[in-house]
């Protein structure tokens, strides 16, 4: 098991990052695909901001807990079923940020709207139906609804991101919350007018897409890492 340990590692620190940047407080979950397997880690049924990465348990598609102490969070199918049905994705992040649940409230999509927003130019899956993902319907549900894309936002409830290695999945959903944060900013500027945001044109944004590329993610991870590990930033 030696060498998953440094996956194990930033799946903890990924959940910590979540809960640290307001993305989830009690509630919320990031997982990886133990490599080349149907299996992922993923934490117990705790705050995200307590992840400890000895203690992830590892759970399969069918929902089975094959190792770990402890109960997994409930929303498990969300994490086994995409896991399932997108074989090019190694992680997975689950989380309840407020921008982009008020964005599925009042009727607007994720607009690319900023720089950072650009990762998204292939758009964000919409997912209409309340409620959590506790059954294996419903994860098979949402993962139909993600398809091929990086992220869902999910009615009233939260987003899910993915990518081919946590790092990707984390930084895709904390950018995702900054996007539609500022989308809400600028829907209120204009009045409510989502006809007077200067959203970016596709080709603008595919100037852009490089967002969410290994470099850049890896700068960013540098400092939620760092924040969320209560590491200093100076010296
Ligand atoms: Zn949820």
């Amino acid at each position: 098991m030696e060498n998953v340990q440094p996956l194990h590692r930033d799946v903890a620190v990924a959940n910590r990052i979540i809960e640290r940047f307001g993305l989830s407080n009690a509630f919320g979950h990031v997982s990886t695909r133990i490599p080349g397997t149907p299996t992922f880690a993923f934490p117990s049924r705790r705050s995200p901001g307590f992840a400890n990465e000895n203690e992830l348990l590892v759970l399969d598609t069918d929902g089975n807990v094959l190792s770990g102490r402890g109960t997994p969070n409930s929303e498990l199918w969300i994490h086994a079923r995409i896991y399932a049905l997108r074989p090019d994705v190694n992680a997975v992040v689950h989380a309840h940020p407020p921008a982009c649940v008020c964005l599925t409230q009042i009727g607007e999509p994720h607009r690319v709207v900023h720089n950072q927003g650009a990762g998204f130019v292939d758009g964000v899956a919409e997912y209409d139906a309340i409620g959590l993902i506790r059954t294996r319907a419903l994860g098979d549900a949402l993962a139909a609804a993600l398809g091929g894309r990086v992220a869902v936002m999910m009615r009233g409830h939260g987003i899910t991101t993915v990518a081919a290695d946590v790092r990707t999945a984390t930084m895709a959903a904390c950018f995702l919350e900054e996007s539609a944060g500022l989308q809400l900013r600028m829907l209120a500027a204009a009045g409510g007018d989502a006809g007077r945001l200067r959203a970016y044109s596709r080709e603008e944004a595919e100037r852009l897409s490089d967002q969410l590329s290994s470099p850049i993610v890896e700068r960013a991870w540098e400092y939620y890492a760092a924040v969320a590990e209560c590491r200093p930033l100076g010296g």
